[in-house]
This record gives C-alpha cells, structure tokens and sequence, in this order.
C-alpha cells in the first residue's frame, strides 16, 4: 500500500539507480510519478493480421511462438534471437538483438502481442526488435503493445516501457482515491472528467479522443489554478492599505507645459488612470507597458512629481547602474523647476550625489544620503539599482515604488521593496512597474492577471521606422563601410557581442560567463579599433568595468566623444543617445527577439534615419524566421505576439517560474481557454473568497505562493 506522498524508492522495481535518474527529473513521490503524463502516443491499438503486414510500417501483431532460440554469431559477436509467429492469416520472422534472455521469458506456444516495424530480406518479411508482451488470456491487461501506448518524455536514462511498468499498477491504486481538486460545479459546467478517470486516460487511454479529453482536464485545471491564485492575491491586496495622494491638477499641468514635447494622447491617458490610482488608500499594482521609445519615464515622472507634492517619497527602481544614472540626469532635468531633491544610489561607489533643485549635482555620502532618506522630507525620489532593497535603506514615508524593467528584477525583489514600511503604520507603497517586454494578451490575464495595465500604444510623433537587415557573412565590409559613412555624418554607431550561453554540460558559473563576454567584447574592440575603424574613436563597455570608468564612457558616449560602443548586453535596456543611428548586433540568433527589439530600439531616438544590423552564421530555418519577423515588424507587441507562437510561453518570461506542466504549457496561448478558467474562477472566488469551502485549492494556492515566490 503506497501514498502519494511515497518516495519512489518504496516502490518495488525503483533501486537506486533509478531512484537517482527519477530524482534528477523531479520526480520524487508516487504523485510526482502519477503527474509524470505522457508527452505523446503511438496507436497500437489495432491488431493487423500477420498476412497484411507491409515492410517499412509500423504495425502491431498477436500470435503464437512456433518456435524461438537464440544463437551467437561467430563473425559479429553478437546475440541474435530469432522467432517464428505465427495467427490464422499466416507467420512471420522476428528477431531482436542482443536480448539474449529473452528466450528465458517467451517460450515455444507462448501467445504473444508485438509492436515494431516490418522490414524485407531475400527470405521474405520479417519484424525487427519489436516490443514484446505476453498474453495469458483473452482477458490480459496489455501494457506496450495491442493498445495505445503512452511515450514519456524520455531523459536520465529512463525508458518509456519502464515508465509505464512502474507507472500502470499505481494507477489501478490511486484511480478510484484521488481527491478531486477541482470544485464539483466546475467540472460539471465545463464538462470536464474527474481526475481519476483523467489520469488514467492521460496515461493509458482506451482512445485517443479520451486522451484528448483528459489533456483538456489537465490544462483547464492548471489554468484555473493560476487565475484562481493571481485573484486571489489580487484581492488580499485590495485589503491592504495605502498612502492616498490627491491629483494636484494645477501641478501636473505646469509640469507638462513646460517639457519640451506635446505628450502622446496615451502618455496622458496612462498617466491620467496611474493618477487616479494614487488617489486611493488601496496599493495600486499597474504596469505601464509601452515599446521602447514610447516615453515611459516622463509618466512615471509625473506620478513621483505628484507624490512628492503630497509630502510622500518615491523609490524609482532601475535594473542597471547605467540606466539609474540616466533616470537620475533626465528626472533631476525634468523636475528642477519644482525644487524636489533627487537621490541617487547604486551599488559599488561609496560616493552619491544628491541634488537640491536646481543646481548641479552635489556628491554626499552614502551615510548622508540615507540618513536623509530615511527622514522622509529630505529625500522626495530616490533612483537607484537593487541597491535600493538593501535592509539599511529605510525610508521615512515611502508611498511609490516605480520599478523600470520590471521583467529584470525577480519576484522577490519586487516584493521587498514593496514590503509595508515598519515605521508607516503598515502602509504599503503603490506599484508602478514598466516594461517595454509586451505581455501577450493570455499571459496577461493567467500569470500576470494580478496587474492593472496601462499602455502606451502610440509612439511620440515623428520617429522614424528603423531600417533592420539581416547581414549574410558575405557582405560583413559592406555594413563596416555603411557605418563607416554613418560617423562621417556625424552619427554614431553600437556594436553588440553575442551572448555566450550556459554550456549546461560544464555548467559555468556565472562569473566565468561574464568573464567569457567579457572577453568575446575585448577581441570584437581590438578588430574594429585597430583593422576596421582604425581612424574612429572605438570604446567598449562590459560589466566588468569599474562604475567609474563606465560612467565615462556612457558620458563620452553621449557627447559625441566616441564613435563605435561595443558592448555586450549590458546597454540592452532604457539606454537613450539619440544621435546613434546604427545598430550592429553580432550573432543576433543568440538572442530572443524581445531582446533584439531592445536593441533596436536603442538607435532611431532622434531625429536621423536610423539602421538595424543582424549578423548571424546560422542557418537554422527557426533562426530566420524569428529574425526575419524582426525585419518586418516594428511593432513590439505583434513581435511578443510572434515570439509567443515561435518558442511557445514556456520561453516567455516569467513563465517557468509556475512549474506548468508541458502538457498545459501550450493551453497558455489558447484565448477562449484562458477566458473561460478566468471566468470560473472568478465564480468561485465570488462565492467563497477565502475558499473556505476549498481546503484542497487553498493547498495548491500556497504551493504557487512558495513556487512563485522562490524564484
Ligand atoms: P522608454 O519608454 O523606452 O523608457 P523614454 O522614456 O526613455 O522611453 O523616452 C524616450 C525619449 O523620448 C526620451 O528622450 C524622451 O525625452 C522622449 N519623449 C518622451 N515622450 C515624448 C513625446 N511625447 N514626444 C517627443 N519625445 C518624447
Ligand atoms: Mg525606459
């Protein structure tokens, strides 16, 4: 008598070996084992008479062993076992190879049901290594042959047919004892089976429409369970209590008259529904989504400027010290009329600056500019990177975190700096996230079903569409001499180094892969330096350097003191030096398109006709798809879009971290699908919020918690 939560080497048939390649797949407990679902299957279900077999097809046969031995040849050194089966329509040879315990198990008159492929020689037709099971009688339970038998996604060694050896005589257990997870109403409306007839068809069903069926059971309810989770967090925060900032409308309007644009109709409308959020004592989760250039930053501006106005503090929250710099030149810029003090904060300098409008940036110390923060009235924004969640930085009376590039920075991270302020009487800071990652319409309601979204879908007036060419190796001096001409104009010109990715047999360690890009930057910056650009002012900008020296840089950069940056990805995100106009990036295929936008959109910021360049030594047909969709599309959602249906959601970000299952995986694309979990969760959480009545879907909402949280 087994349990689910059995660990499998209870399991008779699991010794350590096994034990290990289990463990190594995640597969720990008898449960682990019933949720190990078949990834396909093959239909053997019909048994064809011997006669009819045709060389070259799979096929499946029953009969009686005529006769079976097992022989060594003497050339080859080899086992072979041969036998003659036969039913009423005829008989047929088979052979395996090297089993040579097989004439230990299937006898002369044994009855046999065989699946494999039949093949021709000169003696006539024959079946090679089939898989083999005995029949005792016309009531046998048949395993590997004469049904439709389940494929496991086979790793660590395991094969298929041991799987479902282990696997079948659990099922006969725990078939009829499995606890129904999911509400009795909720299958019935949707028609879908009970767990335990679902497992069991998932595993070995009686037909492929029923395996279908069963599959559809599994991703509703892997659905269902993530909407029910995400609205039910969603409402655990509508509990919480926030900092209320009325919109001061006079002040907004000032400052928006004065910037040196016209806002976009969806800058207003964004900043318009992220105001009215911060009118209410309830902690506001929004993500400002807008492709890249699309101006999110003056947004955000406006409802720090907001805040800070109200006598609250904002934290503004970068994830590279290069962008937290940037911020903190073009917010301190855009806010010096109103006389707020801007902090700046990063990880490795001990020196910080701080600014007491207007006036040129001042250098403190950390020990002040914390203190001062902390006081709540002598810091109104403090920009920084994850050093801003360091346990010393406290606030006074933080009231808005602003996260930018949100999808860089983990859950946790997330979560830490939005923790209730101690010394606030348990205020919880409002949530601006922003991202130019466009978050696909069915991810947006399962995964991040939590957030509000505001988008900015228009882009400011008079930007130009970015020329992107995929270059052949052919025409490398070609681009060379095209950007050579650029900087002649005056413009300037990015050179990206591909990623280098995690070998996963060595398992390299994080610091030896930047090292590693560090290097591939280093060889790319002698090449165009000293061959291709020699009379050009070429830099390169790596992780590796000192905050110091890529402040330089970036600085040198942005006057127009350096002509080529090569860099590796670290100028991926937010970067704005609107006098670039090319764009190079070396093995583009190692990035995912999401990525590449980003890039992209690091040029065409001003003005000038701005250009895109993909090198690539890749061949792969996926490859020039995905890079082709780059070509011909701008726009970053329909790229989301694209993405989500070239890799699959498992690739998009934020996705993994759910544990789904592959077989569900791909029910996260299905619109209707994900409307109707939606729905039905929303029902159950309208009758029972606190799924008093749900112990077991309370259960599965923490195992999210922790999953999720454990990023
Ligand atoms: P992103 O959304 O990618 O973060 P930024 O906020 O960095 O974009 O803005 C990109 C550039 O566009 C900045 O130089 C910013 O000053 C400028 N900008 C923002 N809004 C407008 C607008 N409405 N019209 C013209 N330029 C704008
Ligand atoms: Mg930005």
């Amino acid at each position: 008598m087994y349990y689910l939560f059995t660990p499998v080497e209870k399991l008779s048939g699991v010794g350590p070996v096994f034990q290990r390649k289990l463990k190594r797949m995640g597969i720990k407990t008898v449960e682990d084992l019933l949720w190990h679902l078949p990834s396909r299957y093959e239909d053997f279900s019909k048994l064809a008479p011997i006669a009819k077999v045709k060389a070259g097809e799979k096929c499946c046969v029953a009969g009686k062993i005529l006769e079976i031995k097992t022989a060594k040849t003497w050339k080859r050194k080899m086992f072979v076992t041969q036998a003659i089966i036969e039913d009423e329509s005829g008989a047929i040879k088979v052979v395996w190879f090297n089993q040579p315990y097989l004439t230990k198990t299937l006898k002369d008159g044994d009855r046999v049901c065989l699946t494999g492929k039949a093949d021709w020689d000169k003696d006539g037709f024959y079946i090679s290594g089939p898989a083999y099971e005995k029949i005792y009688d016309e009531n046998t339970d048949l395993t590997h042959t004469g049904r439709i038998v389940p494929v496991y996604p086979e790793t660590e060694g395991l094969s298929s047919r041991w799987l479902r050896f282990i696997i079948k005589p659990l099922l006969k257990q725990f078939q009829r004892a499995l606890p129904e997870t999911l509400p009795l109403s909720v299958l019935k409306e949707h028609n879908l089976m009970p767990i335990g007839q679902a497992l069991v068809n998932a595993h070995f069903p009686d037909s492929l429409p029923e395996a279908e069926k069963a599959k559809e059971r599994f991703a509703f309810e892997e659905l269902f369970f993530i909407s029910l989770f995400v609205l039910r967090e969603r409402s655990l925060l509508a509990n919480e209590r926030a900092a209320a900032a009325p919109m001061n409308l006079a002040l907004v309007q000032r400052f928006v008259k004065m910037l040196p644009f016209k806002l976009t109709d969806a800058q207003k409308k964004s900043a318009w529904q992220i105001l009215k959020d911060l009118e209410k004592p309830r902690p506001m989760n929004r993500l400002l989504e807008g492709d890249v250039g699309s101006g999110k930053t003056v947004v955000a501006s406006i409802a720090a400027l907001n805040m800070a106005k109200a006598g609250y503090q904002t934290a503004f929250m970068a994830p590279t010290e290069i962008l937290a710099k940037q911020h903190f030149q073009s917010l301190g810029k855009l806010l010096a009329p109103f006389g707020l003090n801007v902090g700046l904060l990063t990880g490795k300098t001990d020196k910080f600056i701080s600014k007491k409008l207007p006036g040129e940036p001042i250098e403190i110390s950390r020990k002040k500019l914390l203190e001062m923060t902390s006081k709540g009235e002598g810091i109104d924004i403090l920009i920084g990177t994850q050093a801003l969640i360091q346990d010393k930085v406290k606030f006074g009376n933080l009231a808005l975190v602003v996260l930018d590039e949100q999808h860089r920075f983990g859950v946790e991270q997330r979560s830490k700096l939005c923790q209730r302020q101690k010394n606030q009487q348990s205020i919880v800071p409002h949530l601006l996230s922003m991202t130019a990652t466009p978050i696909p319409r069915t991810l947006a309601l399962t995964i991040y079903g939590d957030l509000d979204i505001s988008l900015l879908d228009e882009l400011p007036k008079g930007r130009k569409k970015i020329i992107t060419k995929i270059v052949a190796p052919a025409n490398r001096q070609k681009a060379y001499d095209f950007i050579g001409e650029q900087i002649k104009k005056g413009r300037q010109a990015f050179v990206i180094c591909p990623r280098i990715d995690k070998d996963k047999k060595n398992g390299k360690t994080k610091s030896a892969l930047s090292w590693a890009e560090v290097k591939a930057v280093k060889e790319e910056y002698e090449k165009l330096s000293r061959e291709i650009f020699p009379e050009l002012n070429v830099e390169m900008l790596h992780g590796q350097l000192g905050v110091k020296e890529k402040e330089k840089i970036m600085k040198d950069f942005s006057r127009g003191k350096i002509d080529v940056l090569v860099s590796t990805s670290v100028i991926e995100v937010g970067i704005d030096i609107p006098n670039a106009s090319v764009m190079m990036v070396e093995g583009a295929d190692r990035f995912g398109l999401a990525q590449l936008h980003q890039f992209r959109g690091r040029v065409g910021r001003g003005p000038h006709q701005s250009f895109c360049f993909l090198f690539t030594d890749s061949s792969a047909k996926k490859t020039s798809q995905r890079l082709n969709a780059l070509v011909n599309t701008e726009d970053g959602f329909k790229l989301a879009e694209k993405d989500l249906t070239i890799r699959g959601p498992g690739d998009f970000f934020g996705v993994r971290q759910w544990g789904i299952p592959d077989m569900a995986m791909a029910s996260l694309t299905d619109l209707k699908l994900v409307e109707k979990t939606r729905e039905a969760a929303k029902e159950i959480l309208t009758g029972d919020p606190f799924l008093k009545n749900y112990p077991l879907l309370c259960q599965r909402a923490e195992r999210f918690r922790q999953r999720v949280h454990l990023e």
